[in-house]
């Protein structure tokens, strides 16, 4: 049987999986027209499609098309001006990615702790931060620990929900600090009616395997800045400063994305808001028929935000429910079930071992009761009355 940690790979047959591709509109088409027109590597009308496309429909003015999200991070955070010596404020309840972006433009991250009700970057603990624990040198906001320079702010928006971004952009602002808002699981959600992802400086988007819509691998920058946008498709294409001759004045990147790649996409985003309405409907029946379960607690539900539910994550209490998230995990894995923790707060993990943290409880808290259950685009009706009647079984 596959283990439940591989998500976007095909599932084996009678497995429920977590989530996996959904490939029923124009992708063969377009994919098709690719192959027929010679157009395979980084150039050609697909790309361009693919990136004026999700502009739209993220309301951007601007998109650059990356080779996956980390890449998109990485890029972003430099266009950001984030360089050696500097810091950046992330959320500790995240994805390694945006925290090894971090320090692959040699900044380190500052990880900030979940707020309990909406599993996001506490906006108030950002800010008790800057106020208590920073100081101004020249106009500069420095940590007064560790005397850098606090050079950006990258929420990350976990889950298809939104952090509470206001205050953070508020904050952001009387301090002239960019934000980059990590949106690569909130492709489809809004926040107080804007788009997650076109709210910071600069947004980023991915389009891996398990990702709302998917290209295999991939990943989009977005921004109204066009300087901003020029200067992030200047560093994923080798810094190339001449159209005709290889003279490059900076060191860039390859990090683009191919036409074939763009080509699955433009077909993946014609279909984005029926995905979204999918993972809305999906959400509404997990959280109406596992509620009243002991120890259970639904995914919450922002106030102000339109989530898009990429994972449908529930928590359990241990001291109330009669199996843990893990012991929980097994059982389901054995009836047939895909589901998976979160990821381990990133102020615990040995990759990061040492940087500055504040807070953490909340998100230790999440990671030790959180579990993510079946939620694929394709998921029948079937499979996930499957699914709540388990959990009711094992929990009930
Ligand atoms: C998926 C993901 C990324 C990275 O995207 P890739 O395309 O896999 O490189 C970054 N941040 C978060 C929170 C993610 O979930």
């Amino acid at each position: 049987m596959s283990t439940p940690f591989e998500p976007g790979a095909p599932p084996e047959k009678g497995i429920i999986p977590l989530s996996v591709p959904h490939l029923e509109g124009n992708e063969w088409v377009y994919l098709k027209e690719c192959l027929d027109s010679n157009w395979l590597s980084s150039v050609g009308p697909y790309v361009s499609r693919f990136e004026n496309e999700l502009a739209r429909r993220v309301g951007s003015a601007y998109a650059v098309a990356t080779v996956n999200g980390t890449a998109a991070l990485h890029v972003a955070l430099l266009t950001a001006g984030v360089g050696p010596g500097d810091e950046v404020l992330v959320s500790t309840l995240s994805f390694i990615a945006p925290a090894n972006a971090v320090r692959y433009t040699g900044a380190r991250p500052v990880f900030i702790d979940a707020e309990e009700s909406s599993w996001q970057m506490d906006p108030r603990l950002v800010e008790g931060f800057v106020r208590d624990r920073c100081r101004l040198e020249n106009g500069r906001l420095v940590n007064r620990e560790t005397g850098r320079r606090v050079r950006a702010l990258l929420p990350v928006h976990i889950l298809g929900l939104a952090v509470d971004l206001d205050p953070i952009l508020d904050l952001a602002k009387e301090h002239d600090l960019p934000v980059v808002e990590d949106a690569t699981e909130g492709l489809g959600a809004g926040y107080k009616g804007r788009a997650l992802g076109r709210m910071g400086a600069l947004g980023c988007f991915s389009f891996n395997g398990n990702k709302l819509i998917t290209t295999g691998g991939g990943g989009m920058i977005v921004s109204d800045d066009k300087v901003k946008a020029d200067r992030a498709r200047y560093l994923i294409t080798q810094a190339k400063d001449d159209p005709l001759e290889y003279v490059h004045r900076e060191i860039g990147f390859n990090y683009r994305l191919t036409a074939l790649q763009a080509a699955l996409g433009c077909g993946q985003l014609e279909n984005l808001d029926s995905y979204v309405e999918r993972k809305r409907a999906i959400a509404r029946a997990y959280t109406q028929e596992l509620a009243g379960l002991p120890g259970l607690t639904p995914m919450p539900r922002p106030e102000g935000s339109s989530p898009a539910f990429w994972l449908y994550t529930v928590l359990l209490d241990s001291a109330q429910a009669r199996l843990d998230s893990r012991a929980l995990m097994r059982a389901l894995a054995e009836r047939g079930i895909q589901s998976r923790p979160l990821w381990q707060p990133l102020h615990l993990s040995p990759a990061h071992q040492g940087a500055q943290t504040v807070g953490g409880r909340v998100a230790e808290k999440l990671w030790r009761e959180a579990l993510s259950l079946p939620s694929s685009v394709g998921l029948s009706q079937e499979d996930q009355a499957r699914v709540i009647e388990v959990l009711k079984t094992l929990l009930g």
